[in-house]
């Protein structure tokens, strides 16, 4: 019988640890781990986002401290903010919301972000501490989608060892982190994207198959092995006709669900399966963070379930 990946349920476990994890650091280090939250100009989704990472945090005892700017900011004022939360002690994790408006260049300010404050994991120095693996991997903030998905993989496998996994996607906040994670999990990988010849087939190969395309429905059954571990990173809102003929929307993943669940092993739904570990493993990083300007150790350790 096909098993429903419950990424809500999950999240909820990750964030009642994160919870714990903060208020012994409060209790035994007086210390409070601290988020700081930049947000530029005014993208519904990020405001959204950024709503619901504040109240999370709160939650587990993490303080935020937010920074709304203007769609208009430039590049050096945004720089001068980063610069004075690097500089305060009191804040441990620092996350600019993305996108960024056009005049301002992402990489400059991912990388002008303190790399033990990077608790999104896109600085170019976490990035290859994840390429490298191994004990660099300790020292590393990991991407929070990948991290969320790998964690789910790792509860629902006994151990991703030689498996072959297909990873849809190449971008760097997703797909890239998300092969090398698998790779230091010891399996095989392969990325495909939209360049791939015969994706089909190759996907067909896979135990293991996470999707992170930005296209609604597009993996079908007949992509995928039997018994495949479908792990479905995909967020797209689609337009659909209600039964009474109105029009509405609903959100949906980059897998065809009914199609491909009676096939799969386990399987990711949409909501309700990755989009919530994306929140629980940030604050879990930010804690971290926290744990480690205090010089003690990684209370949960970088990739693992306990
Ligand atoms: P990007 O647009 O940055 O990357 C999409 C990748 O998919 C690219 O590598 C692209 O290939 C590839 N691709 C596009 N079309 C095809 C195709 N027809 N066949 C094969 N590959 C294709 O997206 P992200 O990685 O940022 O996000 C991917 C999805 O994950 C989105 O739906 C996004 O909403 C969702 N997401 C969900 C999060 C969560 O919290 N659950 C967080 C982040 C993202 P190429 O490089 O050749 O262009």
């Amino acid at each position: 019988m096909t098993k429903i990946i419950n990424g809500k349920e999950f999240a909820q476990k990750i964030r009642n640890q994160v919870k714990e994890d903060s208020d012994h650091l409060l209790q035994d280090y007086k210390v409070q781990p601290c988020l700081a939250v930049v947000l530029v100009g005014e993208n519904p989704a990020s405001r959204v986002y950024v709503g619901a990472k504040t109240k999370m945090a709160a939650e587990c005892n993490i303080i935020t401290k937010d920074f709304k700017m203007e769609d208009t900011t430039d590049q050096d004022a945004l720089l001068k903010v980063i610069n004075e939360l690097n500089n305060d002690t009191s804040v441990h994790g620092i996350l600019v919301q993305l996108p960024l408006p056009k005049q301002i260049d992402e990489r400059a300010v991912i990388d002008a972000i303190d790399v033990k404050k990077d608790v999104d994991g896109f600085h170019a120095i976490n990035a290859g501490r994840l390429s490298i693996g191994g004990e660099m991997l300790k020292q590393a903030f990991i991407p929070c989608t990948p991290l969320g998905s790998l964690l789910l993989l790792k509860d629902t496998l006994p151990s991703l060892s030689g498996l072959n996994a297909v990873v849809i996607g190449r971008s760097n906040i997703v797909g890239k982190p998300m092969s090398q994670l698998l790779i230091e999990e010891s399996c095989t990988v392969t990325i495909v994207h939209s360049r791939t010849k015969n994706i089909e087939a190759i996907c067909a190969q896979a135990d293991i198959v996470v999707a992170a395309v930005g296209r609604p429905e597009m993996i079908k059954s007949d992509w995928i092995k039997k018994d495949a571990v479908i792990i479905d990173v995909g967020i797209n809102r689609i337009t659909i006709t209600k039964p009474d003929g109105s029009e509405g929307t609903k959100l949906v993943g980059d897998v065809d669900y009914q199609d491909v669940f009676e096939k799969s092993s386990a399987i990711t739904p949409v909501p309700g399966g990755v989009g919530p570990m994306t929140i629980a493993c940030l604050l879990r990083n930010t804690v971290t963070s926290a744990y480690r300007h205090a010089g003690q150790a990684d209370p949960r350790g970088t990739v693992d379930v306990k």
